[in-house]
């Protein structure tokens, strides 16, 4: 069984606090406030994934109003998301991601996105596209006060699991 799934999520940006974005910390004077580490990029992931098994939501496997995730690294998430809720022979053919983020400017900063989301989803380096965008100015997101992100994921199932 292939099937698609869709992720987006979207975070504030607030002065002095760490910025976790794909797995990764990167240098900048603002973060993305959040019950866990705020990361949108692996909360959208994490719902693609879970879409695509038809396995409900981030919110519903990880609520936010669970003291034990309170500043959890989503990494750890997204880990326990591959690990414990997909089906162990889960095939993920691809990952597709769209972040958008008025600054800092996240080019540079990709390939080690990629890699790390890869490792801890265990396919190659190769199956993970991230593209950065910014948001031309317009709104929250161009004002630099929010990052957003969109992923879609496409994967295989064992019939058994679906039917
Ligand atoms: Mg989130």
């Amino acid at each position: 069984m292939i099937r698609v799934g869709m992720g987006t999520d979207i975070h504030r940006l607030e002065m002095g606090r760490p910025l976790f974005l794909g797995g990764i910390s990167l240098p900048w004077e603002k973060g993305l406030v959040g019950h866990s580490d705020g990361d949108c990029l692996i909360h959208a992931l994490i719902d693609a994934l879970l879409g695509a098994a038809g396995a409900g939501d981030i919110g519903r496997h990880f609520p936010d109003t669970d003291p034990s995730y309170l500043g959890i690294r989503s990494t750890t998430l997204l880990k326990q998301t591959r690990e414990e809720i997909l089906p162990a022979d889960t095939v993920i053919y691809n990952v597709d991601a769209v972040v958008t983020a008025e600054e800092p400017r996240l080019a540079s900063f990709i390939p080690t996105m990629e890699n790390r989301l890869a490792e801890i989803l265990g396919i190659p380096f190769s199956r993970i596209n991230i593209k950065a965008k910014t948001n031309e100015g317009l709104g929250d997101l161009g004002r630099g006060e929010a990052i957003a992100a969109h992923v879609v994921v496409l994967l295989q199932l064992s019939p058994h699991y679906v039917d």
